[in-house]
């Protein structure tokens, strides 16, 4: 119920604080402050708004969780106000959430059909203006991927990585880059007040705000202040992810952020480096299986590119090996079929000559054994194969006969296979499908080099018992595909060049890497 809102001199004696609430029903008036909101949503069911999250402070500067399910929100929508006071009652307490937590408070409290809300003025100061639950370097280490608390961070920016940034390092023009990637992630360099950077990825909305204030401001912002993160190991690293309550301060926002200022001074030697994301497209983050699965099950829907290293166990036959490609230039969209004619729905338009282009799933397992289906597309496919998906397809036929078509259309070919036993490192493409599918699959934007080492990984800073890795050296029979091409950035920067496979112990169960085959092993 939206009412105006009135003046109100307040007695506070009068007013319930969050700490003395009993039972699980406040008849009581407890005065608060709105500090922020934001829409939950759910993102395997359609991305459907469940309601609207809220973070109050009382009296006491105690901060507690609030929320309001989607049936209920049109009673209290018009008058939620950042940083409003407002006198609420009439509501039920439960105990907070384990996950997510984004205040400390034992209890959250939820609107009901009773519940009022009403804004009240000229009692502001009454209650503190925020209030942030900062933590440092070691804290994060140590809650990292266990999503219980989604705590505040505070530091000097060091290092911004974004498109359609102002620039005071380079002289380099805005660009458009493919995909939205530059709408979608700013990624930052945090150096925090115990000496330590962090890693920051700002997703969606959070890296628009980023950017706007960035480009907005006259002397650009040297420290932030960023609340409610998730801390994940993204390719070994602890990197804090903005959430969708995620609030940013700059400079003299707060309090927090001036004193850091003052204390750092402000001058030489402290501004950032900025770089367009386009230029950071060689340093893809490094990721394991189960952190792409931590990825899609966490974070919001975002296209966004990985490196991937793994072993190809598998090609699989379930989903066939090519599909009828449009030949419409830059178009590889599947042909469907109607009556009498093939349509691109791409191209929205009838297209009649098709091309065979492959379209084939493996099954790849990384160094922690973690095994995941990839899809690997037509430019590798024919690097693997050396031909086209067209004369392989041919040629079967003309050797099998046409009665075998139905059959050779759907099984893998021989020598697709010659990819099993490779280690490689996969570019992959996390697409917002994979956020709702059943049958996971993740798109290969490209295969790097599939003479790849599990060695040049980072050290992996999870609590998870690290793996042991040996090398071993074997004869390859074959170059490596694309040898030659691939530039020497983007080979693995560490370990011995004349190893091309692992061995990989984990406890007492050995898993190898490579080709089946005996080979000489070389004790690291
Ligand atoms: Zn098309």
């Amino acid at each position: 119920m939206a009412s105006a809102a009135i003046p109100l001199s307040i007695d506070q004696s009068s007013f319930q604080v969050l700490d003395k609430i009993e039972g699980q029903f406040c008849n009581e008036e407890v005065f608060i402050r709105l500090l922020h909101f934001w829409e939950a949503r759910n993102f395997k069911k359609g991305n459907v708004l469940m309601g609207v999250e809220l973070l109050l402070l009382d009296a006491e500067s105690k901060a507690v969780q609030g929320f309001i399910s989607a049936n209920r929100l049109f009673r209290h929508e018009e008058s939620l106000k950042r940083n409003s006071v407002y006198k609420l009652k009439k509501f039920m307490i439960r105990p907070a959430k384990a996950l997510y937590r984004v205040s400390d408070h034992k209890n959250t409290i939820c609107f009901t059909d009773l519940t009022t809300m009403i804004s009240v003025v000229d009692c502001e100061e009454k209650i503190p203006t925020q209030k942030f639950r900062l933590r440092r370097f070691n804290d994060f280490a140590t809650i990292a991927d266990r999503d219980y608390d989604l705590f505040d961070a505070i530091g000097q920016l060091r290092l911004i990585t974004g498109d359609n940034l102002k620039s005071p390092t380079t002289a380099e023009p805005p660009m458009e880059v493919a995909e939205n990637r530059s709408k979608d992630r700013v990624f930052l360099h945090l150096l925090m007040q115990d000496g330590q950077t962090i890693r920051v990825n700002l997703w969606g909305d959070i890296a628009g705000a980023f950017r706007a204030t960035w480009n907005t401001s006259f002397v650009q912002p040297t420290v932030i202040l960023i609340t409610t993160v998730n801390p994940k190991t993204i390719g070994g690293a602890v990197t804090l992810n903005s959430t969708s309550a995620t609030r940013l301060f700059f400079d003299t926002d707060v309090p927090e952020t001036a004193e850091l200022i003052t204390s750092i001074g402000r001058g030489a030697g402290t501004t950032p480096t900025v770089t367009t994301a386009s230029s950071a497209i060689t340093k893809y983050e490094i990721v394991t299986i189960a952190e792409i699965n931590q990825f899609l099950q966490n974070e919001p829907q975002v296209v966004v590119s990985f490196y991937c290293i793994g072993t190809v166990v598998d090609v699989l036959g379930q989903s066939g090996w090519n599909y009828v490609s449009c030949t419409s230039a830059g178009c590889n969209a599947k042909l469907g079929k109607t009556e009498t004619s093939l349509y691109c729905a791409t191209c929205k338009k009838t297209n009649n000559v098709g091309v065979h282009r492959y379209r084939f799933e493996i099954s790849v397992r990384d160094k922690n054994g973690d095994v995941a289906t990839f899809v690997v597309f037509d430019t590798d496919g024919r690097n693997i194969a050396g031909r086209n998906a067209a004369d392989v397809l041919n040629e079967s036929i003309q050797s099998a006969g046409e009665a075998a078509r139905h059959e050779i259309q759907t099984t893998p070919p021989e020598c697709l296979r010659s990819i099993v036993g490779r280690t490689c490192k996969f570019q992959i493409k996390i697409k917002e499908y994979n956020f709702t599918a059943s049958r996971q699959t993740i798109t290969v934007s490209r295969i790097v080099t599939d003479d790849a080492t599990f060695d040049a990984l980072p050290p992996s800073v999870s609590n998870a018992p690290l793996a042991v890795a040996e090398t071993s050296v074997k004869k390859r029979s074959t170059p490596p595909m694309g040898s030659g091409t691939v530039p020497a950035a983007n080979q693995p920067s560490v370990g011995d060049p004349t190893a091309n496979t692992v061995t990989i112990k984990t406890g007492p169960e050995e898993y190898d890497a490579g080709k089946p085959e005996k080979r000489p092993r070389v004790e690291n």
